[in-house]
């Protein structure tokens, strides 16, 4: 039995609306790529968001209109 992000595996799509402006936000992926191309020599584990939600994958969301982001929390399901 495997895990997988639904989001990650193109399975569900998040409406997700910024907090300022009521756009629909944009899914840039995971937080972990953000992370990885800055820190190569740190493990996943060093991510402290990553060690709070071991069963979600974190996603960055952007406003097209007001560049704020926030991370969405994907809960992890049976694949
Ligand atoms: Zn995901
Ligand atoms: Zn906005």
């Amino acid at each position: 039995m495997e895990f997988g992000c639904p989001v990650c595996n193109g399975l569900m799509s998040m409406d997700e609306l910024c907090d300022n402006c009521d756009q629909v936000m944009e899914d840039l992926g995971r937080i972990e790529d953000f992370y990885a191309p800055y820190s190569p020599y740190e493990e996943q584990d060093d991510i402290p968001i990553l060690l709070e939600s071991p069963n979600n994958c974190i996603h960055l969301y952007t406003c097209p209109e007001c560049d704020s982001d926030k991370h969405i929390l994907i809960p992890l399901e049976i694949m």
